[in-house]
């Protein structure tokens, strides 16, 4: 079962990460498996100058990774997508996203701090607005909370929070984006499954380690092919799980 997203969402000093903070907190307390991904701007430091892993990478390493007793931090000089950042962090019940305002198929809780942050927040997937006093004759429809109201902000996350969708807007769930299929889903009216590339939790296939999204048709026959051609393998009676790893070779 992939891990269910929700994104906290305002502008700088609006307190998202001390949301966050509570959020995890009480959400780990409750037994959920909780990770954290956070949106920084190009110019963020990411590893501290003058470190080994800072002083690999600027001799021109592309990538690089420090181990140590039950903890780990990678460090690469390229873009990950979210979909890829959520396998890197491995399996998890809930993931919290702080920022990435730009992705509109998130349920979001928003942190505006002025009537007009609000405006520019809102996307009709907001499931909490954390200022309250803001929002005297407001229009959105979300649950109002104050900074403090943590273990209410929590059960709307377990409540509401939704698979990562594909981003992919192609319309084959019967709405014309995802965030259509996300806002169906928050108001009760579908579910994630109707995302036809949505991973079934039957048949993954990863591309030099990044998962792609396979529609049911192709789901059906990686699944026929595979089982059909194993079950006449001497040993390979009574199959329960299947992996298969197989080197392309490049162009050049
Ligand atoms: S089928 Fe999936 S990827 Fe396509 S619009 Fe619907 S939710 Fe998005």
């Amino acid at each position: 079962m992939p891990a269910r997203v929700v994104a906290v969402v305002g502008y700088k000093s609006s307190g998202k990460t001390r949301v966050i903070e509570g959020l995890v907190r009480e959400l780990t307390s409750r037994g959920h498996r909780v990770g954290t991904l956070k949106h920084a701007t190009p110019h963020h430091l990411l590893d501290t100058p003058g470190r080994d892993t800072w002083r690999h990478r600027e001799a021109g390493a592309e990538a690089s990774a420090v181990i140590a007793d039950g903890r780990a931090a990678l460090f690469l000089d390229r873009p990950l997508t979210v979909a890829e950042a959520l396998e890197i962090l491995g399996p998890l019940d809930l993931v919290i996203l702080e920022g990435f305002k730009s992705l509109d198929y998130i349920p979001r809780i928003l942190l505006p701090r002025s009537p007009g942050e609000l405006e520019e927040l809102s996307n009709g997937l907001e499931i909490a607005v954390v200022a309250p006093q803001l929002l005297e004759g407001g229009e959105v429809e979300a649950s109002l909370l104050g900074l403090d109201e943590v273990e209410e902000l929590a059960s709307l996350v377990e409540a509401r929070a939704l698979p990562l969708l594909p981003g992919l807007n192609c319309g084959r769930c019967g709405h014309e984006s995802c965030r259509e299929l996300a806002k169906a889903i928050l108001m009760g009216e579908a579910d994630a499954s109707g995302c036809v590339y949505l991973w079934a939790g039957d048949v993954e296939l990863l591309v030099d380690g990044r998962r792609v999204p396979l529609n049911p048709y192709v789901r059906g026959v990686f699944r026929g092919v595979l089982q059909g051609l194993i079950n006449t393998l001497k040993g390979c009676e009574g199959i329960r799980r299947i992996e298969v790893r197989l080197e392309v070779e490049g162009d050049g």
